[in-house]
């Protein structure tokens, strides 16, 4: 079984289905979009496989706690995580940010990404007597960008992301569990929209060396490979999903 946080719309609903497509049980986690989450778990379980639409706010423990026992109830042991609820909070240049915006970035992206693995790796690890397994975190190729003008706050957690992964990585390395990222690049999802930018897509996919944006689904792929078997020998890897960004 695999939870994906935030598995309810954009790269985490193409990341649930692709799953599921590979025979794995998917925890499809959602914050805010009840709705959203069922559609996707139903979608799923309609298509002869296994999914449940768990509700846990990623900036809260509590929640955070919850959500794996609820995953693990109902869809047996847990061999899998992807960190991808993530949030860009408001354009703002630095000289404008507040205490108030830096809050759920951070919460949700960073804290909510830690409490998450830290979940995951009391039960896979083979030191707390888990089978072994994989943790795949979306970061963003921001983190290396720096997000100049539109978010670096977003970004600087994004960077919090891929130094987590690394030293993670290396932590649980001999207790059975792969600790990977995936740095999208330009995605049409519905996050430049939600932080404001509705034609950010449209205005910047020609830049992109391969001269569009990419899809939700094409992050998914790569996320797959990582969690798989196939990626048995690759664990720290910051894998960009950029076309080129
Ligand atoms: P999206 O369409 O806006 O989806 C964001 C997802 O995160 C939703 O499923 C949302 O669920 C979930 N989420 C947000 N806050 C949450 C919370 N407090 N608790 C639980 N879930 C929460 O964005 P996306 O493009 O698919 O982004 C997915 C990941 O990819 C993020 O980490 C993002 O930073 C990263 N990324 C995206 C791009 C891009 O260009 N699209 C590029 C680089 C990296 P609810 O609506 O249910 O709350």
């Amino acid at each position: 079984m695999v939870v994906v946080t935030g598995g309810g719309r954009g790269i985490g609903a193409a990341v649930c289905r692709r799953l599921a497509a590979t025979g794995h049980p998917v925890a499809v986690n959602y914050g805010h979009d009840r709705a959203a989450a069922e559609s996707v778990a139903g979608e799923i379980v309609a298509g002869g496989g296994r999914a449940v639409a768990i509700g846990a706010d990623m900036a809260i423990e509590a929640d955070i706690v919850r959500l794996f026992r609820e995953a693990e109830a109902a869809l047996g042991a847990l061999g899998g995580l992807v960190n991808n609820a993530g949030v860009t909070g408001p354009i703002s240049r630095v000289e404008a940010i507040t205490a108030e915006i830096l809050a759920p970035v951070l919460a949700i992206n960073v804290t909510g990404v830690f409490l998450a693995a830290r979940e995951a790796i009391r039960r896979l690890s083979t030191r707390h007597g888990g089978a072994g397994g994989a943790i795949v975190n979306i970061s963003s190729r921001a983190a290396g960008l720096g997000g100049a003008g539109e978010w670096v706050h977003y970004a600087a957690s994004k960077g919090a992301v891929e130094t987590f992964t690394l030293g993670l990585a290396r932590e649980v390395a001999a207790e059975g569990i792969r600790v990977n990222a995936i740095s999208p690049g330009l995605i049409d999802t519905e996050i430049h929209a939600r932080a404001g930018l509705p034609d950010r897509v449209t205005r910047l996919a020609p830049g992109v060396p391969l001269a569009r944006a990419g899809t939700a689904a094409e992050v998914a792929e790569a996320v797959a490979f990582l969690l798989s078997e196939a990626a048995s020998y690759i664990t720290g890897a910051i894998l960009p999903v950029s076309g080129g960004r």
